[in-house]
């Protein structure tokens, strides 16, 4: 037998051998050899002594080692903890023996033939004899802990993953064991609270610091939502980081409970959402902010408006919508392009905020439409003297980059709450309505809203449909009404006017569709059919050779700023096969007044192929006389209004007289509405006017009518 510790068993000699002597009572014996763990006991000449049957499955020995002579060191095939191969001599019953100390926990691999490996942990604990000081062996238990081992290498690989995962989305996790009023972090979180790596600080103080001030209760309620009982709870927060920035965090907690169902921990995890919140922000800004102007949107001044409306509901207060549209803003646009459109806007709104009270709320509503709200019970001067400032600054030229000069003019439509309307919608509505009249009225006005208009809003609704399928059913027709030439007292052209005659047989005068249809874009279509039909009727008349120089059809504005006029009329030309000399088209004197961007270049056009203009109402429009030159103008025709007294009136006839000087000096031809009596003729024939129209000489009618009673011809038949 070999002594201790210096003789280390040879391997190939360790032989584990049947012996008595260890286990005397046979009830012991039966016991070690059916332990579920493996047991094995050394000599103290290192030989296995006995070993149980777990044992020699447990550490792969030979079927034949509880025989003797069985050579455990040939078959011993072993790693250590760390995977490194071990020798038989390693056993941890061998250092033991040497040094008499027992050993716990000590962990080896058994490869088997098969390739797998499992896992043991021996305990080995050193055997003394009765005096307590000579050791006699070593036991030593053996537990298969391959699956538990594989069970920690999943945990920690899962935690591994976690980890990885917390870093990646900067997540935190907090612990507080409520009882002990203990809140632990890890260091995410100090990282989250801008204290990276180790801080001295504590978690209260950590908190304290940075947590903003107005978050705080929020974030306390949290906890003591938790330590009343609540499992889940969340919270959103800012905190003031070290470096100066704010950070947004969420946090997420949820009670863990114990058996009587008492929350006494809480663990939570913190993650940073400052991009999203961020991200919010720049969205709702976005919703309620005008990009172009930094104004607030109509959404905002909604959203604003119904504030004011349930203040001023609950204080019986008055207020002021105020609703202001830039006039011909679109022919700013199509003439000189979206970029300069843009900076006219900006531009106005640069003037107009210096005019504002601080308790005023300036919008962009659309495109060129501003609202304003005036609160306070604000007087209708006070109101009516800031539209009058806004109008005074707008009307100020604006020079553009290229150099040009643009002249601005605006409407303005006022609507007072709880007057005109209680809610936002209506209010707005009211006061959009007010300005589209300002609009209506002649431009760069203010309206207060009135009831009647909602009312004429409602009769042009019902107009407009009536209108499209008058169109549709060929509901209209063409009267023409003589023009004479005073001198000679001749026909010598006529004027092709309007007629609705509804299903009804009721007459609809053109004086309150006309501006209807003009409004609906029905203007084309109808203009279209207008010029047609008078072009197909003269022509139709110079067949049967008349003596009539030309058809005068009267144009709307809306027909003339439109691009394709002009091209349009040319077709129905050459589809008529008229002269356009035989044509005069009529323009109102106010058309010239709004000097819409591209009426030069149009007139122009229509000039060069040949038609004859005219300006209709000449005298109502208040304007000066250097346009008429410009655009090509060949008969003035003066506004019955002007001819209506001119008998009694004595300032009439000095107007009369003095357009009369002015015009004819001038080189253009004169003529007169509104004819109703003879010594109107005269007069104005004594001024030099050379043309006249009125019910004196012929009220409008049918072509039929009309060719018999100024053509003289009847049922003749085109050659
Ligand atoms: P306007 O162009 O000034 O037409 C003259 C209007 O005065 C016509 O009214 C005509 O019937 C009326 N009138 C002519 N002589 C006399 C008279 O001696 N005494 C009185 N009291 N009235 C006279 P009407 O046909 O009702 O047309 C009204 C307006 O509607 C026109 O005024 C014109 O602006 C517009 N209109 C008529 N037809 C058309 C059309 O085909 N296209 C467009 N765009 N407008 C039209
Ligand atoms: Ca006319
Ligand atoms: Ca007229």
């Amino acid at each position: 037998m070999a002594s201790l510790p210096q003789h280390h068993p040879k391997r190939e000699q360790v032989m584990v051998r049947h012996h008595d002597t260890f286990l005397h009572s046979a009830f012991l014996q039966k016991l070690f050899e059916n332990l579920s763990c493996g047991a094995l006991f050394h000599t103290v000449d290192g030989e296995v002594e006995i070993a149980n049957k777990a044992a020699v499955k447990i550490l792969g020995l030979p079927e034949d080692t509880l025989q003797d002579k069985v050579s455990i060191g040939e078959s011993w095939q072993a790693v250590d903890g760390l995977g490194e191969s071990m020798r038989w001599e390693d056993f941890p019953a061998f250092p033991s023996l040497q040094s008499g100390i027992s050993r716990q926990g000590f962990v080896l691999g058994i490869d088997s033939i098969k390739g797998s490996r499992r896992w043991l942990r021996i305990d080995c604990e050193v055997l003394f004899e009765e005096d307590s000081k000579t050791p006699v062996g070593v036991l030593s238990t053996i537990v298969d802990i391959s699956l538990e081992r594989k069970i920690q290498e999943e945990i920690n690989k899962v935690t591994d993953r976690l980890h990885l995962a917390l870093d990646g989305a900067h997540i935190g996790i907090w612990d507080w064991y409520i009882d002990e009023q203990k809140m632990v972090w890890d260091d995410r979180m100090y990282g989250l609270y801008g204290f990276e790596g180790k801080t001295h600080l504590s978690v209260r103080s950590v908190w304290e610091r940075t947590v903003d001030s107005e978050d705080r209760d929020k974030v306390q309620q949290v906890l003591d939502n938790l330590r009343e009982g609540k499992l889940y709870d969340t919270a959103e927060f800012s905190v003031n980081l070290p470096d100066g920035k704010t950070r947004h965090l969420r946090s997420q907690a949820r009670g863990i409970t114990d058996e009587s169902g008492r929350v006494y921990r809480a663990v939570g995890i913190n993650w940073d959402v400052t991009k999203e919140v961020e991200g919010q922000r720049r969205l709702q800004q976005m919703a309620f902010q005008d990009e172009l102007t930094q104004l607030p949107n109509r959404v905002a001044f909604n959203f604003e408006l119904n504030k004011v409306i349930a203040r001023s509901r609950k204080n019986n207060a008055s207020f002021v919508v105020f609703v202001m549209d830039l006039d011909n803003f679109k022919d700013i646009n199509d003439s000189f392009g979206h970029p300069t459109g843009d900076s006219v806007l900006c531009e106005v709104v640069n003037r107009v905020t210096p005019l504002l009270d601080a308790s005023y709320l300036f919008s962009r509503l659309s495109g060129d439409e501003f609202g304003i709200l005036i609160t306070g019970n604000p007087r209708v001067e006070e109101c009516e003297k800031f539209a009058l400032e806004i109008q005074k600054v707008l009307d100020e030229p604006f020079y553009i980059s290229s150099g040009a000069t643009i002249n601005i003019k605006t409407s303005i439509g006022l609507s007072c709450y709880p007057n005109d309307a209680e809610d936002a919608i209506d209010l707005v509505k009211t006061a959009d309505l007010a300005m589209y009249r300002s609009k209506d009225s002649g431009r760069d006005c203010l309206t207060w809203y009135d009831k009647e208009m909602a009312v004429a809003l409602k009769r042009k609704v019902t107009m407009e449909n009536k209108l499209r399928e008058a169109l549709r059913d060929e509901e209209f027709q063409l009267y023409y009404q003589p023009i004479i030439d005073l001198k000679t007292l001749q026909v010598v052209g006529c004027e092709a006017l309007i007629r609705w005659i509804d299903k009804e047989g009721k007459f609809i005068s053109p004086a309150e569709f006309i501006s209807v249809a003009e409004t609906c874009g029905l203007i084309y279509e109808l203009g279209a059919w207008v010029n047609y039909t008078a072009f197909k009727q003269f022509q139709l008349w110079q067949v049967i050779n008349s003596d009539l120089e030309y058809v005068s059809v009267n144009v709307s504005p809306h027909q003339l700023a439109s691009p394709r006029f002009s091209c349009d009329l040319r077709e129905i030309v050459e589809k008529t096969r008229i002269n356009p000399g035989n044509v005069q088209l009529e323009i109102t004197e106010g058309t010239f007044l709004q000097e819409s961007l591209n009426m030069d270049s149009q007139l122009s056009k229509l000039a060069e192929q040949g038609f004859h203009l005219a300006i209709d109402d000449f005298g109502t429009g208040y304007s000066s006389l250097s346009y008429l030159k410009r655009f090509n103008v060949d008969v003035i025709k003066i506004d019955k209004s002007f001819i209506d007294d001119i008998e009694v009136d004595q300032a009439d006839k000095d107007i009369v007289k003095a357009i009369m000087a002015m015009t004819s000096s001038l080189g253009f031809k004169t003529l007169v509405e509104g004819v109703e009596r003879a010594e109107q003729a005269e007069i104005v024939k004594e001024y030099g006017c050379g043309f006249a129209q009125g019910y004196y000489y012929g009220r409008p009618i049918q072509a039929e009518e009309f060719a018999e009673t100024f053509i003289g011809i009847k049922d003749k038949k085109p050659r």
